[in-house]
Formats: C-alpha cells, structure tokens, sequence
C-alpha cells in the first residue's frame, strides 16, 4: 500500500535482512516518509524540525535541487571517459572557493572515498606509510580510515591504534589540563603533533599526512582554539607530512564566516576533502589537492570511478554552490549561529549541568556534566534531553567521546522562527527532564 509497512514491522526485517552494525536513532524509532525544507515528515504526518541533518543543508528535497538532477538524469548520466561540460565547469567553480594553490580536484561518491584518495595522493607524494590523527577523530568507514580514526578503533569492537598511526592530543580548550596557561593551549595542543610523529618514528614510520577535521565533530564539535591548526600544520610539514583538511562535515559555509572551516583560522592545507553536503543528499564527494600532489599521483596507473564526476552529480554540485551563493547563506549562517550561542548560553544561568556551550555558524554544541568542576560527562542526562527534544519536535543528536555533547547542525537555509523554536524546545527540556 501507499503507507508502506508500520514502524514495527520494518523494525523487526530491518534486524533480519539488514547488517546489525546499523545504528537506528531513538527509543522508538522514527518512520520518516517525506521531508521538506528544514522538517523531516513521519508516518502519521507529524512534521519535526530538523536540527541535526547538516546534508540536506539547502532543505530537504529541495526543489531547485531536485528538478536539476532530474533534468540531468533524463538527458545523460554517463562516467569521465568522455568529455562533459559539467564536470569542468563543476572542478572550476569548487576550486574558486578554495586558496590558490588548491587547484586539482577528483571526484568520488562519499567522504570515505575521498580521505582515502587524500592518503593515496599523500603516500604516494611523501613515499611514506605513516598518519597523524587527532584523539577521536574520525574520517570514514573504508578500512584505510578506521585504521586512522580513533573514534573508531579505540572504541567497542576496534583493534586499537595501529602502529603507522600517530594520535595528537584532541585540542579541547575545554577540557584542557587544569595547569595549562590559557594563553598556551593552543600551542600545548600542536605540541602534540611532534609528540605523535615521534610515536610514528619509534614504530619506524615516518608521516604521510596529517589528517584534521578543521571543526572536529564526532570528537564533541569541538572549536580549535585560534592559533592551533596554523601551528600543527608547520609542525607535521616540519615532519614531512602532507596536510589533509577534512572538511567533509564542517565545509560548504558551515562556519559562517568562511567556505571552509581551515580558512577561518589562516592556515592552508595541501589536500582538502569534502562531502556530505556537497550535494544536498545526492552521494557525491570530492578531493581537492595541489598541482604538484597530483602530478606526482599521475605515475602511470589509471584512476577510474564508476561513479565520481558524472553529469549528474556534477550538476547538482553545481547548483549547490550557486543558491548557497546566491542567497547568502554564509551570512545566515553566521547570524543565526551568533544569535543561537549567546541564547544558549544563557541557559546555563539555570541549569548547572551545561558545562560549555560552543560553536562557530551552524555547526553548535551544548556540552553536559555531572558537575562544573569535575566536568564527568552526563551521558545518559544528554541522550534524554536529546529524547525530550524529540517528543518535543525538535531532532538533535549526540556525539563525542562519552556521548554528552548534544550535537546541532541545522540546515543553512534555517531561519529565525526556526531558531526560535529551537530554543523553546531547548529550555522546555532541560526545565523538564530531571
Ligand atoms: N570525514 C568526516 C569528518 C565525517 O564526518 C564523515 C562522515 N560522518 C566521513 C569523513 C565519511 O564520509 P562518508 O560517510 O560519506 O563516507
């Protein structure tokens, strides 16, 4: 039928013909039928504000979007053995938004594939195996990438840090240690990168890369403390290392202030890598790199992708730059994200358990402890604030190392009525939930 199959039923095939690693938001799951610009749609037509999904950064089925991807589907879509107008045009405006140097660009389906065509160009440069990741980061589910994500083989079901991987601290001004100067954190925290290039070296290894998100999220969307990614970047290229920005979560004017989230703290990297909202939800992603990386990547061996820079991607790529462009959403970003901090903020006055509120454009973070002073993550309090929410029409979502960061990434098109409802779902919950 029309209604498909009830929430429950699909619950129970889902556990029987799907891989169980497959992680399902909510008590009660939710049956999402239809979204629409910043509301996703259930099964019985209760409409949520979606404040978690940083994908569909123009809206959900946004129309433009969809009518140019339909267009282009029904004319051709094709892969990069023949020449098409699209993917150039497409390489040639995605490149005017990045620093000068960052020329070169190849196109895959998912973040994943990008990080992992970022090491390849990065081995290959540098002739060297080893990375250098930041504590609980995570940059995909390709095998390649686990072995570089702490948030992943550090955790339940990992196999631990591998030897050609360096971890550097998580530069978490927040949780800084308590004898740190503050005007040092940021240059204590890039220490660290020589500290994990020495713990490369003593493996034998010397660093290929080092690899950061410019906003790290899963690690508790954490801001880098000004100062920080200019010093750890001339630290790892000290090494030797080829710098990747992994702006797959927090590029595309997240940030507000910049397209990229590196560019708001004056530092250049040598690969960046993007994703996510790069098509508005149609699976497409990107690696940018140097003229030089990518020379030296162009040994004789083919690089093919099935589907990477096909026309229709390619267009939809393209018209996501456009309206982002067109109707100032850096700017709304920047606004609304300025706006939402101060009020949140402000919700600490009354509840004690907000240990930090943080952020930089849409791209926000409400940190939840015990208490002040030991700062011992509430977990279970963030996971029922987020279920609050929830009951209360709001979708959020949680996420750092002991997940009691309430994670926010509302979309760019997010306007103030929105914002607004955000904050009354916001203090209801938490003037609610013991
Ligand atoms: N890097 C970062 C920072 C990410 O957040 C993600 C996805 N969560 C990835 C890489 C991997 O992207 P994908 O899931 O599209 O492969």
């Amino acid at each position: 039928t029309k209604a498909g199959r009830a929430a429950d039923d699909l619950l129970k095939v889902r556990k029987e013909k799907l891989v169980r690693n497959l992680s399902i938001s909510y008590k009660t799951p939710m049956k999402i039928v239809r979204g629409e610009g910043v509301h996703l749609i259930d099964d019985r037509g209760r409409a949520y504000l979606d404040c978690y999904n940083n994908v569909a950064q123009l809206g959900h089925a946004n129309p433009e979007i969809v009518e140019v991807l339909a267009r282009q589907a029904a004319l051709l879509n094709t892969n990069t053995r023949y020449l098409h107008d699209n993917i150039i045009a497409y390489a040639e405006k995605l490149t005017a938004t990045l620093p000068k140097n960052l020329t070169v660009a190849g196109f895959v389906c998912s973040g994943s594939e990008a990080n992992d065509l970022a090491l390849r160009l990065a081995r290959n440069y540098t002739q060297a195996q080893g990375t250098v990741a930041l504590d609980w980061a995570y940059h995909g589910h390709l095998s390649s990438l686990i072995e570089i994500s702490p948030y992943k083989y550090k955790r339940k079901g990992g196999k631990g840090r591998p030897a050609t991987t360096g971890e550097a601290m998580l530069p978490d001004a927040y949780r800084a240690p308590a004898d740190w100067p503050k005007a040092e954190i940021a240059a204590r925290y890039a220490a660290s990168v020589t500290t994990a290039i020495d713990q490369l070296a003593q493996a034998g290894h010397k660093p290929a890369a080092f690899i950061a998100e410019s906003l790290p999220s899963s690690a508790g969307q954490i801001v880098l403390p000004q100062g920080y990614l200019k010093a750890a970047y001339a630290a790892a290229r000290k090494a030797g290392a080829v710098i990747i920005a992994d702006e797959v979560q927090i590029g595309f004017g997240r940030v507000g202030s910049h397209m990229w989230a590196f560019d708001s703290h004056d530092a250049v990297p040598d690969i960046v890598t993007m994703g996510k909202p790069i098509g508005n939800g149609h699976p497409m992603a990107a690696m940018v790199t140097t003229r030089e990386i990518a020379d030296a990547f162009f040994n004789g061996m083919e690089y093919f992708n099935t589907f990477g820079g096909n026309p229709v991607s390619c267009a939809v790529g393209l018209k996501v730059l456009e309206i982002l462009e067109r109707d100032r959403l850096l700017a709304n970003a920047t606004r609304l994200g300025q706006s939402l901090i101060a009020r949140m903020s402000k919700l600490m006055d009354r509840h004690d358990r907000i240990g930090d509120v943080r952020g930089q454009g849409l791209m926000l973070g409400i940190e939840l402890v015990e208490d002040r002073m030991t700062k011992v993550p509430a977990t279970d309090y963030a996971g029922r604030i987020v279920e609050k929410c929830r009951q209360l029409g709001v979708l959020l979502g949680t996420d750092g190392p002991h997940d009691n960061v309430i994670k926010m990434r509302p979309g760019m098109i997010f306007t103030d009525t929105n914002a607004d409802f955000l904050m009354q779902v916001l203090e209801t919950a938490f003037a609610e939930v013991a």
